[in-house]
């Protein structure tokens, strides 16, 4: 029988949509606390193949992991069984905790769990690649403070010579959401995978559970209390379709630019992006290796109009330059708008700049850029505007919980935050049920 053909006659304690970071931390502290839990997840659950052709599944279709905006830039997001977490490249930063503060909510008792649960260090020598560990060397040089990130890998589960972790780590070393929504399963909680949440449900004002529609059928599923975890997109979208908010709602997306150059005397080309890099608070700015698989690499030749570099793979430094952009643009039911203003740009001017003076110092030649593109979609039901402390929308039993309700500009690894956020919210749904 279909493991979700009886959802109707159930009365759940909570029905979770969206099973990214936010979403499955939810799921399982709820599970791992006894609570019923539902959770309902558009994307595949099938297993992660570390192949171009799934990570396009999940991320590369127009309009579903993909938004072009109308100044040619992409946005993109996962659409599967861990969301993004499942193709990101798992570089984890602590939440800033003074700005939650701000907002009345304090992140440290998750974060201390966490730090016990998810690994969070920096790669062992033997996994930083030579272009990693190029790029680091010639940053030091010119007294930057670059230094190695945290991952969230099992180290003694990756490989050195690996590219996959960007297209999905099929070797279970990178954390992804999925080991949370596994953790919620094991703790008796219920996944319906490729069931998509078209509207939340409502009587007498307060939420009581959501439509869904399931291989064709539509379905309605029914909790005390619904939390929509459908990402920086997914989650506004579902407000507005079930005529809680009105209007576009604004975002930020945390655009980035690859600065490449080719060196002589490196054969590389696979490794774990984002091994190291700095980040510059005051500025907005962070910076750090970006080494990506051959196809990603030349996608991006490509579109700098840079067919000269199309087979100079192999030998590309690649630097990232991710800004922190301002809280604006659209996202309508079926698109999602969002150009640079002028602070943005002197952003990327400024990074670009220094991407390029360390690549000249690491040897590098043929220095070239991509266009920018984002992969942070968040700030779309802001904390203190669209939910409040409690991540409780002006709808009674109808919360938010992933990037969306991240409070102020960003431009930082969210998902560690995302996850304290998750713990944070069991803990109050915990206290008041
Ligand atoms: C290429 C890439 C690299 C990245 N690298 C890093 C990194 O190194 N470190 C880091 O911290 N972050 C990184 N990120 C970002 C990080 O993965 C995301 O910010 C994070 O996954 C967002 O979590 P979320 O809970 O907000 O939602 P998401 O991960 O977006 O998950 C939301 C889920 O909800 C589902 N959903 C949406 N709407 C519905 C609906 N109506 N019905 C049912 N399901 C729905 C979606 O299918 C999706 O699976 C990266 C992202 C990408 C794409």
């Amino acid at each position: 029988m279909d493991q979700g053909a009886a959802v109707e006659s159930v009365a759940y304690d909570v029905i979770v949509v969206g099973s990214g970071p936010g979403g499955a931390t939810v799921a399982r502290e709820m599970a791992r606390r006894g609570a019923r839990v539902l959770l309902l997840e558009q994307g595949s659950a099938a297993p992660l193949e570390g192949t171009l052709r799934q990570m396009a599944a999940m991320a590369a279709l127009p309009g579903r992991g993909a938004f072009l905006h109308r100044d040619g830039s992409l946005l993109v997001r996962a659409i599967a069984s861990g969301g993004s977490s499942a193709i990101n490249y798992a570089t984890a930063m602590a939440p800033p905790l003074p700005l939650f503060l701000r907002h009345g909510i304090d992140l440290a008792p998750a974060l201390r769990q966490l730090r016990e649960e998810v690994p969070m260090l920096p790669l062992p020598d033997r996994l930083v690649g030579t272009m990693a560990a190029r790029i680091m060397g010639a940053a030091r040089e010119l007294g930057h403070d670059w230094r190695k990130l945290d991952k969230m890998i099992y180290a003694d589960q990756c490989r050195s010579g690996c590219w996959r972790c960007t297209y999905g780590c099929p070797f279970g070393a990178k954390w992804t959401a999925r080991n949370f929504v596994d953790d919620a399963l094991a703790h008796g909680a219920l996944l319906l995978d490729q069931a998509r949440v078209t509207r939340v449900l409502l009587r007498d004002g307060r939420a009581v559970g959501v439509e869904f529609v399931r291989a064709g059928t539509v379905r309605q599923a029914y909790a005390d209390v619904v939390v929509l975890a459908g990402g920086g997109i997914g989650s506004p979208r579902l407000l507005r379709a079930s005529g809680l908010s009105s209007g576009a709602a604004a975002l930020f997306s945390d655009p980035v630019i690859a600065v490449m150059g080719t060196v002589d005397d490196i054969d590389g080309g696979k490794e774990v992006p984002m091994a190291a890099g700095m980040h510059l608070q005051g500025d907005g700015i962070t910076l750090a290796d970006m080494t990506l698989p051959k196809a990603m690499y030349q996608a991006f030749a490509a579109q700098a109009g840079r067919l000269d570099r199309l087979l100079a793979h192999r030998r590309t430094l690649t630097v990232m330059v991710k800004i922190r952009d301002q809280i604006g643009g659209s996202i309508g039911p079926l698109w999602v708008d969002k150009t640079l203003t002028a602070a943005d740009r002197a952003k990327f001017h400024l990074g670009v700049r220094m991407a390029r003076e360390i690549l000249t110092r690491a040897g590098a030649h043929h220095v070239f850029e991509s266009r920018h593109f984002a992969a942070h979609p968040g700030g779309s039901v802001l904390i203190g505007a669209g939910v409040d402390q409690h991540l409780q929308t002006s709808t009674e039993k109808l919360y938010v919980c992933d990037a969306s309700v991240i409070p102020e500009a960003w431009g930082l690894p969210p998902t560690v935050t995302l996850l304290c956020l998750g713990k944070y919210l069991a803990a109050h749904l915990s206290a008041v049920r």
